[in-house]
């Protein structure tokens, strides 16, 4: 079964002042698998934030359809949000909570019950176990963006999300966070990501879709997409 199903999904943005209307996605349709890691790679302004955050609810889609996991987005809400979770690509946090309380508190948000809760462990898979009681604030952007990870996983969703979890961050880094993506993949995690690195897709990913101002150009596992270039 597929993990994520999205048809024919079309996002055009209203005109704002001068600007005008911006079909940002012109109908697209593709599966993402079940158990592997999915790239949605694209250049700048292609559509891939527009695709994700219409799938975290942030934006609302023209038209078309999402199944997450088999739940309609809109008819099952509900289920949908439970069964996938979005790391973001701005880091944002309150800067005086703990890595511990954000943890706590997304939990209270999606409803986990305290003793199905997962802080602790999330923050040890993080590598984050040592900063437990930490200011957010005194953490290093790499340390912030693996608490984000976490963050998304608190409700243990089959489904985990990314939105350019590398953009603007060193080598070393990089690894760290292609280790860490491995490694709940392995734990049998879904995972999607949006990169504009051909790089990056092909050495983490083993599924590939480009997509291009606002339309999908190819869809592949990833060895096939790379013995065509
Ligand atoms: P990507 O994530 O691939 O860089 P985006 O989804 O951010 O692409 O953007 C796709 C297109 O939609 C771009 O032309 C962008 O300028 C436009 N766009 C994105 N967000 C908005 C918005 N809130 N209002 C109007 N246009 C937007
Ligand atoms: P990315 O391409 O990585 O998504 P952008 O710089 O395009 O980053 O977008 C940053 C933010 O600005 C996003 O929240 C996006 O929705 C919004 N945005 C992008 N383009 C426009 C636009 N033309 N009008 C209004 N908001 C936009």
């Amino acid at each position: 079964d597929a993990a994520i199903e999205i048809r024919d999904l079309v996002k055009e943005y209203a005109a704002q002042g001068d600007a005008p209307p911006k079909l940002a996605l012109k109908g697209v349709s593709f599966d993402v698998p079940e158990g592997g890691i999915f790239g949605l790679l694209g250049p700048n302004g292609a559509g891939k934030s527009t695709l994700i955050n219409i799938m975290a609810g942030l934006v609302m889609k023209t038209s078309g359809s999402i199944r997450i996991w088999g739940h309609d987005i809109d008819r099952d809400h509900r289920n949908a949000k439970m069964c996938i979770g979005i790391v973001p690509q701005e880091i944002v946090f309150d800067p005086f909570f703990t890595p511990f309380e954000v943890l706590e508190n997304q939990s209270g948000m999606y409803g986990v019950a305290k003793h199905l809760r997962r802080s602790e462990e999330l923050l040890r898979a993080v590598h984050l176990a040592d900063k437990r009681d930490a200011y957010s604030r005194s953490l290093s952007g790499g340390m912030k963006r693996r608490l984000l990870i976490a963050k998304a996983m608190v409700h243990s969703p089959p489904i985990l999300v990314l939105d350019e979890p590398t953009a603007g961050v060193d080598v070393e880094l990089r690894r760290q966070l292609w280790e860490l993506v491995s490694e709940l993949n392995s734990e049998g995690v879904t995972v999607v990501l949006t990169t504009h690195y051909l790089e990056e897709a092909e050495q983490l990913c083993d599924r590939i879709a480009i997509i291009g101002n606002g339309e999908l150009i190819a869809n592949k596992p990833t060895r096939e997409l790379v013995g065509m270039a």
